[in-house]
């Protein structure tokens, strides 16, 4: 909590003032930076918020359970994502077009906007934990509470403030500023480059994919296992809009043209990606419902745990234990590829991915081995490679 929120200021400051080059500012240097939010900022950000509440309440939508609770239950979930990302798209592009809302806001409001969602998060943080006190859930740590949350499913009248928070006002709102930020560089430099257009592109296709599989959220770490609390609601509104979004903020000024080769090597290697993260992750989620469903055109192979579950060895499976993390990696370092060799600031986030997807493979081996005993210790003698295969 001390280290986080000013990294999203030093990114920004390294990105607005010293051309994207890490530099070493003094504390003063940094705080001065830290912009307060204007009211252009407020007015926005509580629009966008409520925008996303009014949908998530009212778009249409089937209702799905979630997984059974630890009591038994299942808690009803709206998914209507899909269906509100796109009125999302639409209502900021005729605000854009129509002058009502500058369409380069993100570049010029970046910094009070940053601080608005900063507060916003920290606010709905102590709420949450108001909450937990209010129902007898805290514990004797106030800020280990505050920072992990207290509460599995914090709801207001039905409203589920974690599954709202996982993916409406962030990862919606990255995609949008990715697409202010393209029209700042038209603004400022009178062109759109290839290199906008890709990361653009790219991103635009992960977002809209995730709401395309809006019933996988049901069943994430995040939504089964995590509370709510600080750490979950300031990823969800700072950390994925403010420092996802850093090579198409470093782009804006940067305009340099992209070989055809270079830019098709991107292309390739994007789609690569995306195409094993896809199909791994179904694979699974297919294989889980139905184990007599052929796998690459072959009756599937697999390992029946003592507890009943059963673990695929076959397939993207029978590659390594977690391809689709691979998957994911690839398409990270094609979203920082465009943005050339000059600095290392819009590599971040390919660097953040490998530290979190390694670190997620090793807590998620501990879990299962746990679980599943000498039947896991058996799938990974059979699949050996934990991510790259060959490699690690
Ligand atoms: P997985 O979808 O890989 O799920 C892991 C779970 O699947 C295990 O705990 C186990 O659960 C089950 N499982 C493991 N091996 C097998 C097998 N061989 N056969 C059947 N079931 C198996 O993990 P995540 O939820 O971490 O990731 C989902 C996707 O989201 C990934 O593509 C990941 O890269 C992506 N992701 C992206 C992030 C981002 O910020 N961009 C952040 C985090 C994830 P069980 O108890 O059911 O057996």
């Amino acid at each position: 909590m001390l280290v986080l929120p000013p990294l999203t200021y030093y990114f920004w400051l390294c990105l607005r003032d010293h051309d994207g080059a890490l530099v070493a500012p003094s504390l003063g240097e940094l705080i001065h930076n830290v912009p307060a939010p204007t009211p252009r900022a407020l007015a926005l950000y509580g629009a966008w918020l409520a925008s996303q509440i009014v949908l998530q309440l009212w778009a249409p939508g089937r209702v799905q359970a979630g997984v059974p609770l630890a009591d038994g239950s299942r808690l009803p979930y709206r998914l209507n994502g899909w269906v509100s990302f796109w009125v999302s798209l639409a209502a900021a592009l005729v605000a854009g077009a129509a002058g009502v809302i500058p369409a380069g806001v993100a570049f010029d409001e970046f910094g009070p906007l940053l601080t608005t969602a900063n507060l916003i998060a920290g606010a709905l943080a102590l709420g949450l934990y108001a909450q937990g006190r209010r129902a007898g859930s805290t514990t004797r740590d106030p800020i280990h509470d505050y920072f992990m949350g207290t509460t599995l499913n914090p709801r207001l009248r039905g409203f589920d403030l974690k599954y709202f928070c996982e993916s409406r006002p962030g990862l919606i709102l990255w995609v949008l500023f990715d697409l202010s930020l393209a029209a700042a560089q038209y603004e400022r430099h009178g062109t759109v480059t290839t290199a906008m257009l890709l990361v653009n592109a790219f991103q635009f296709l992960y977002v809209a994919d995730y709401f395309f599989h809006e019933e996988a959220i049901l069943t994430t770490w995040d939504i089964k296992h995590e509370k709510f609390g600080w750490m979950l609601a300031w990823g969800d509104l700072v950390w994925v809009p403010f420092t996802y979004t850093i090579q198409a903020y470093y782009l804006v000024d940067h305009t340099h043209a992209l070989s055809p080769a270079a830019t098709a090597g991107m292309v390739a290697l994007n789609m690569a990606g995306y195409a094993i993260f896809r199909a791994s992750n179904i694979q699974k989620h297919r294989f889980r419902r139905d184990p007599t469903r052929p796998v690459w055109g072959r009756p599937p192979e697999y390992i029946r745990t003592a507890v009943g579950s059963l673990l695929l060895t076959s397939g993207w499976w029978g590659i390594a234990r977690h391809l689709n993390y691979l998957g994911d990696l690839a398409m990270a370092l094609a979203w920082c590829l465009p943005t050339g060799l000059e600095h290392p600031l819009p590599y971040f986030y390919f660097a953040y991915m490998i530290v979190l997807l390694v670190h997620r493979e090793r807590r998620d081996h501990d879990v299962c081995r746990a679980k599943y005993g000498a039947d896991w210790d058996a799938y990974c003698r059979k699949v050996r490679w934990r991510i790259v295969p060959g490699v690690y």
